[in-house]
């Protein structure tokens, strides 16, 4: 026969295995830090404050076999935008 007091001991045992899975999950998927990457592959940094636009070039193989430099075609950051930067830097409308 089981008795109630292993019964509350195994109880109490499956909740907190599953309490520190739980937070344990939580506190390594908040430690792991986006990295500030758009969709073009290009960082944060290169990309226009205003407009947006990328900066960056992408080299690329030309008619003769020649590598060359192209300008990214990327019109809009896309990525994850750090919490910071977000509160450091207000929207201002664009320049008439
Ligand atoms: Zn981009
Ligand atoms: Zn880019």
């Amino acid at each position: 026969m089981l008795d109630p007091l292993s019964l509350a001991v195994g109880a109490g045992l499956i909740a907190i295995g599953w309490a520190g899975g739980r937070f344990g999950l939580r506190r390594t998927r908040s430690a792991r830090k986006l990295p500030a990457r758009c969709g073009c592959g290009h960082d944060l940094a290169l990309h226009d404050r205003a407009a947006g636009t990328c900066h960056a070039e992408n080299s690329r193989k030309g008619i003769h076999g020649l590598r060359e430099w192209v300008p990214c075609n990327c019109r809009r950051y896309t990525g994850p935008t750090p919490l910071e930067d977000v509160f450091s830097s207000p929207i201002l409308p664009p320049e008439s």
